[in-house]
């Protein structure tokens, strides 16, 4: 890999040129009025086209991305992102339409609303979606929204406690504290599901309701959802699932069957549109039917002689996120996915998900920490390493220590130290779009690292070696980047 040394500025020398502009074609008076115009020219870098092109292209090359390597970044489902939805997204028969455009005149768009609301509502068992929503989070600030809308609706006001697993993504306590609920945590067992025992403690007439993922956080199935819906229920409130962890579940469980009221899905995972880079995402809101007129509007209808129309009035709903029908372009590309793997395909991506992902632990346990034994889902978390190197004047390698050691080798990281139950958590997920080839040699190279940190766990404490940033400090980096130099 080449890196350059040098800024674009710096590259810079006075008087080179590499474009040519076309002559102006308008007449004097349309240029810029006096007041208008800048004293001095901008200082632009003058650098000749190929100059351009490979500042640029290097600069690219700098990044790293499911196209460039595999990314087993746990919770994050970065599963290969076919091209060709890119193509159907960009489309300029969609491109160019406006979300103010009388129905008549955007049919097909509304069809590829429709339509995936129909995917949507087959793969998890609820009965309508909203696509409002543009994110994660942003689905469960929805979801929340209506759980409170109804309570409300039912004239039941004391219902004030949202519960959260200790295992939860931090998007759970946070979307509940937006939503303005107070949030309670209930506590996992030894064995990484929820205590049965200490949830039944906390439900009672002023609880709203229950945040789960299932799988949760660290990969494995809550068994005893049938009894934690019934329980719930019983108690009066609802139970909203994470959806972000579908991928293992896909054409295989439904959340509507297991109990659950209301979900999002985030198509910017499990349905194939790049993310990570905080683009546009999508966080389309499923419920099941007593909660359907709660749901944000506008909502795509079909009527029944076969044309679509917009639901623009209903004066139950909880309120929307967002302008319009959240962000087009992600829905697109997740219709397009869905099509393409079709209904018995569907079924194989939970399958291969959990086959990977069980790979890749059982060929690694006997060198990192296994804090839960049994199979798991699409990821798994371990613990740090079984042996750190740790020795008379030299700390042992960390979890951190392994994450940039692993760059060193092509690799991205896993998440790490997420979720919060073990000090040293490693969060790996595979997804099914690798092949065993690149399984293997991502576990040959976890293997590697482990023996290099028995070894000397300076190797580790030091990596990268390779890349053109080293260790900056993550803290500053994230509060106070400075973006314009190396
Ligand atoms: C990614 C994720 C979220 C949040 O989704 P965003 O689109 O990032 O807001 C919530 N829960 C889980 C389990 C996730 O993995």
């Amino acid at each position: 890999m080449i890196y350059y040394d040098k800024l674009i500025f710096e590259l810079s020398a006075p008087g080179r040129k590499g474009y040519t502009l076309p002559a102006n074609r308008y007449p004097v008076h349309a240029a810029v009025p006096g007041t208008l115009r800048r004293a001095e020219a901008p200082a632009l870098p003058e650098v000749s086209e190929p100059d351009v092109v490979r500042h640029y292209t290097n600069l690219s090359q700098m990044n790293f991305g499911v196209d460039t390597g595999f990314y087993p970044l746990g919770s994050c489902t970065m599963k290969y992102n076919p091209k060709i939805n890119e193509e159907i997204a960009a489309m300029p028969s969609f491109t160019g339409l406006h979300p103010l455009q009388p129905s008549e005149t955007v049919q097909g768009a509304l069809e590829v609303y429709w339509e995936t609301e129909q995917a949507l509502r087959a793969l998890t068992g609820l009965e309508a979606f909203t696509f409002n929503p543009c994110a994660g989070a942003h689905g469960e600030l929805t979801g929340l929204m209506i759980i409170k809308r109804y309570h409300e609706l039912r004239g039941d006001t004391a219902r004030t406690k949202i519960i959260v697993p200790d295992s939860a993504h931090g998007t759970n306590p946070a979307s509940a504290a937006v939503a303005g609920f107070e949030v309670v945590e209930v506590k996992s067992l030894e064995n990484g599901r929820i205590d049965v025992e200490a949830l039944k403690e906390l439900l009672g007439p002023d609880v709203a309701g229950i945040m789960m993922t299932n799988p949760n956080t660290l990969g494995l199935f809550e068994t005893e959802i049938k009894t934690i819906a019934a329980l719930v229920h019983e108690a009066g409130g609802l139970l909203y699932y994470d959806g972000a962890n579908m991928n293992p579940l896909m054409g295989v469980v439904r959340p509507g069957d297991m109990g659950f009221d209301v979900m999002h899905l985030n198509l910017h995972k499990t349905f194939s549109t790049p993310h990570g880079g905080g683009g546009p995402g999508s966080g389309p809101v499923g419920v099941a039917p007593h909660l359907v007129r709660c749901l944000p509007l506008p909502r795509v209808i079909r009527e029944a002689d076969g044309h679509f129309s917009l639901l623009g009035a209903e004066e139950n709903s909880a309120g929307k996120v967002s302008g319009f029908l959240g962000n087009f372009g992600v829905i697109l590309r997740a219709l397009a996915y869905i099509k393409m793997l079709g209904r018995q395909n569907v079924r194989r991506v939970g399958e291969l998900s959990t086959l990977g992902a069980n790979y890749i632990k059982e060929c690694l346990k006997d060198v990192y920490k296994l804090p839960i034994e049994g199979v798991c889902k699409h990821e798994f978390v371990f613990d740090g390493l079984v042996n750190d190197g740790a020795r008379e004047g030299v700390p042992g390698a960390t979890t951190l220590d392994v994450a940039k050691r692993l760059l060193d080798y092509g690799f991205h990281a896993p998440t790490i130290y997420f979720p919060l139950l073990f000090h040293q958590a490693l969060m790996i997920e595979p997804t099914e779009t690798e092949s065993k080839e690149t399984l293997d040699r991502f576990i040959a190279v976890m293997r590697q690292i482990a023996a290099e940190a028995a070894e000397d766990p300076d190797i580790l404490h030091n990596a990268p070696h390779d890349t053109p940033v080293r260790r900056p400090d993550e803290t500053q980096a994230a509060r106070n980047p400075i973006l314009k130099a190396l």
